[in-house]
């Protein structure tokens, strides 16, 4: 699957702490990811990431790119609801373009868990 992985600055450790802890799930997977996010992960982890522009300067909607063309399979978003985002209409137009599409997408360590586990699941019944 092609997976999109990104989070706001407040939740980066979560992110990586996720990454790794769920790292043979995401294993195998394509993964793709906003400039930092994507960096942290590779540094943190050693998975391969395809890292696009910083979130801030367009990677939201690089990735947004892919969901309406039909090259994402699932996103995990793990955003920061307690503070202003200069480009939240971004991260708007990304989540609305899920939606579209009907692509699986977490916003929060709860459903991002949920997601790790239905990968671990597909892997075994392979
Ligand atoms: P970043 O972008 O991974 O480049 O920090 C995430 C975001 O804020 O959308």
């Amino acid at each position: 699957m092609r997976i999109a992985l990104i989070a706001h600055d407040n939740r980066k450790q979560a992110m990586l702490k996720y990454v790794a802890e769920n790292r043979s799930a995401f294993e195998g997977h394509e993964l793709f990811a906003t400039g930092t996010t994507g960096k942290l992960v590779k540094e943190h982890t050693g998975l391969p990431v395809h890292c696009f522009l910083s979130g801030p300067l367009g990677g939201d909607q690089q990735i947004g790119s892919l969901v309406a063309t039909g090259q994402l399979d699932m996103v995990i978003f793990l955003r920061d609801p307690l503070t202003a985002m200069p480009h939240e209409p971004d991260v708007q137009g990304l989540l609305r373009l899920c939606d579209v599409r009907d692509i699986p997408v977490a916003t929060n360590l709860g459903s991002a868990r949920m997601f790790a586990d239905d990968l671990i699941r597909l892997k075994n019944t392979k």
